[in-house]
């Protein structure tokens, strides 16, 4: 039996998380469960699961839980809050891995405790390792924790991967890394209308059903500019290695390009419980509760080069990672920021990278040599971006 923390439990990662846990009583056992706010959707899964600990990081919505549970048949869970507590449940001694499914920087310092203290880390918190780079892989290095990509590409890709490869090691004879992307919803729409794009077509995401930032995130490509990153961080890859292809039935997802010729890719239904059980089954495999694939249903699969122009958030994380030291940083806290006013309806879909670029044009890449370093500059860069909002608006 595994101990599980899941960190972002009441999530889209975290509500498949735990789909995958109940066809497999016998293989983990759920330690902790961690939410913002979302009292009632944690309420429902302490009655399925029984952690023994959960933390809602909100306080006053965690007193509200601590008064539903008393008298209930699981009032001897123990409940927390504050961030701090987050990083209190990823470390338990009885938790062998977390699922790090926070969405966000507010995700950084449980899931890189987690790393430092040598869990096996599935991590689908992308916004995690982009912001924090090497400081996240030498954490994973120093403690000899196993961290295993939740993001389906990154899944894949590691799929695809010579056996016995570990993420961060150099990937030996691969020429290349093909990284799929669906394009989102707007892949064909019209550029000069895209600045009338109202929120509830930016989350309406074609292909998977996700939580609202990665759906906005998908629609302008960012999704696929932290991808990138990503990608480089967990297969120790230079950006000119990776080649992003837009493939819209998003079954491939995505491919590696070795040296003889072989190009081995991933496929499947896409529903996240295929790359969540994969790495909690590794390095066995066991069912997923998903739809096998039929590709006679599937008959076509279309490959196509993304168009910079169109989706200027990409450039922006070429240029980021290019730049290299705390950019990376900065990219994603403007995004962050961005994504939230556009979501508020304080900005428009297309301001988003006009946000983000002149975010960046006010820092220069430095070193991103400590972890204090990228927590300020993850602040600076959000009273930077709500400053440039601020006159946009104003
Ligand atoms: P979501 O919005 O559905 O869920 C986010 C979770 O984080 C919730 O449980 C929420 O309570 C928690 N959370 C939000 N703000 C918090 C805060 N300040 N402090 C503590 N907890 C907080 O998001 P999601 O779609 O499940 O995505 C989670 C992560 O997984 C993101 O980094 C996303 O990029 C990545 N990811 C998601 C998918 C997907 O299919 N949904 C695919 C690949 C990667
Ligand atoms: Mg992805």
């Amino acid at each position: 039996m595994k101990g599980l923390c899941i960190l972002g439990a009441t999530g889209s990662i975290g509500v498949s998380t735990l789909d995958v846990v109940s066809r497999h009583p016998d293989q983990y056992n759920v330690i902790a469960l961690t939410a913002n706010t979302n009292i009632a959707a944690l309420y429902e899964q302490c009655i399925a699961h029984r952690p023994e600990y959960v933390v809602v990081v909100n306080a006053a919505q965690a007193e509200q839980f601590e008064a539903n549970i008393q008298n209930s048949e699981i009032s001897t869970i123990k409940v927390l809050t504050g961030a701090k507590s987050l990083e209190f449940v990823s470390t338990l001694e009885q938790v062998d891995s977390v699922m790090a499914a926070i969405v966000g920087a507010a995700g950084l310092l449980s899931s890189l405790a987690a790393a430092k203290a040598g869990k096996t880390v599935l991590l689908a918190n992308k916004e995690a390792l982009v912001m924090s780079g090497d400081i996240f892989m030498q954490a994973v290095r120093d403690s000899g924790a196993t961290l295993l990509p939740i993001d389906s590409e990154h899944n894949a890709i590691f799929q695809c991967m010579p056996s016995g490869y570990t993420a961060g090691d150099e990937a030996k004879q691969v020429r290349r890394i093909l990284l799929t992307a669906s394009g989102g919803p707007f892949r064909e729409t019209p550029v000069e209308t895209l600045h009338e794009v109202t929120v509830a077509q930016a989350v309406a995401h074609p292909k998977w059903d996700m939580g609202r930032k990665i759906s906005v995130d998908s629609a302008t490509m960012m999704n696929k500019g932290l991808e990138l990153i990503e990608a480089c961080l967990l297969f120790n890859l230079a950006p000119e290695d990776v080649q992003v292809v837009i493939h819209k039935q998003s079954i491939i997802h995505s491919m590696v390009d070795y040296v003889d010729g072989s190009v081995l890719a991933q496929m499947g239904n896409p529903d996240m419980r295929v790359p969540i059980a994969h790495a909690m089954a590794w390095p066995d495999r066991f069912e997923s509760g998903v739809e096998p694939l039929n590709i006679f249903d599937v008959r076509q699969l279309d490959f196509a080069e993304p168009s910079l122009s169109r989706f200027p958030c990409l450039k922006l994380a070429y240029q980021a990672i290019e730049a290299g030291g705390i950019m990376p940083t900065v990219l994603n806290a403007a995004n962050e920021v961005a994504v939230d006013e556009f979501l508020n309806e304080r900005v428009k879909f297309t301001d988003i990278p006009l946000i983000i670029e002149q975010c960046m044009a006010r820092f220069s890449a430095g070193n991103a040599d400590s972890l204090e370093k990228i927590l300020q500059t993850d602040e600076q860069a959000r009273v930077v971006s709500h400053e440039i909002i601020g006159n946009m608006i104003a």
